[in-house]
């Protein structure tokens, strides 16, 4: 991404391949980029297989629960969520992402990395953190399957398991490149702490965050229709994520030109959702930005904050 708008001012690619070759790759890079590509198969069963085997290479111990979905246009398809549990406590924290792509209209599945697979890695990765900690709440991690048939996953998993537990809900969608988190305020008043605790990790970390009053729906509406507090969290360039906010937010008189799609639009249910898009740095922000609201969140429901 910093290469491409190097390029569009102006700057050989040659200096920056160059500055490539000189900059050191990090092995954990390599491995969340290949975990993130690991993603690109030509069914969303094929996907779920990945998500088994990363979770159990990262040394948890994940359940299938498997549902009955599917929307009017698909008819039934089986579909299944991916669960792993940390801890233990009377109430959940559950940290979400969905792990599914879309179908393109020419058949083929679009490979669904900046949407979501980053999002899942980044998950994977927080849960490896807070595995390490002590918190006065259960995790929940979910990888949740059909988002993009409507959002099928995680109504199924309301429906199993209820929310009389569920303490905050963190869901990410769009993870893929950029340094800048967005978060959505959208999501009723029950979700304001949830905004709280995000905006202190923000603050802490000096990371810079857009709230957004209105913000794309994921598989949080699924919870905040059902009354949860909970946040949906992305990541982008900073100028992409304040035009996608201008898009969303800034009415008839936004500034943007006649016809401007956000580029995260142009990627993302299409055939050019990438690895190319996937920046490796963004999804270990990611993960250490999830882990840290989800602690933030923890302290803040007990009271210790
Ligand atoms: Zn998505």
């Amino acid at each position: 991404m910093l290469f491409r708008s190097l390029a569009a001012r102006g700057v050989v690619a040659a200096a920056a391949a160059l500055l490539a070759l000189a900059t050191p790759v990090a092995a954990q890079d390599l491995d969340l980029r290949a975990q993130v590509a690991a993603f690109v198969q030509p069914t969303n069963a094929a996907r779920t297989d990945v998500v088994v085997a990363q979770l159990r290479a990262a040394g948890f111990e994940p359940t299938v629960e498997t549902f009955t979905g599917g929307n009017r246009q698909t008819g039934e398809v089986e579909g299944r969520n991916v669960v792993v549990t940390l801890g233990d406590g009377p109430r959940e924290i559950l940290l979400t992402a969905h792990y599914d792509a879309v179908t393109l209209r020419d058949g083929t599945m679009s490979h669904g990395v900046v949407d979501n697979a980053a999002s899942v890695v980044g998950v994977i990765e927080a849960a490896k953190v807070l595995r390490g900690r002590t918190l006065n709440h259960r995790i929940r991690i979910i990888l949740f399957d059909q988002e993009e048939l409507g959002l099928i996953g995680a109504r199924k998993w309301i429906e199993a398991h209820g929310l009389t537990n569920v303490a905050a809900v963190v869901n990410s969608d769009v993870a893929g490149y950029g340094d800048t988190m967005m978060y959505g305020q959208n999501n009723g008043p029950q979700s304001a702490f949830v905004t709280r605790a995000v905006q202190a990790v923000c603050s802490e970390r000096a990371l810079q965050c857009v709230g957004f009053p209105e913000y794309p729906p994921s598989d949080d509406r699924a919870f905040s229709a059902a009354g949860a507090p909970v946040v949906s969290l992305g990541f982008q360039d900073e100028v992409g994520a304040h035009q996608m906010w201008l898009a969303f937010n800034g009415g008839q008189s936004n500034g943007l030109a006649q016809g401007f799609v956000p580029q995260v639009f142009r990627l993302i249910h299409s055939s050019e959702d990438t690895m190319e898009h996937v920046d490796p740095a963004t999804v270990a922000l990611a993960g250490a930005t999830y882990a840290a609201v989800v602690e933030r969140l923890d302290a803040q429901l007990a009271g210790v904050d």
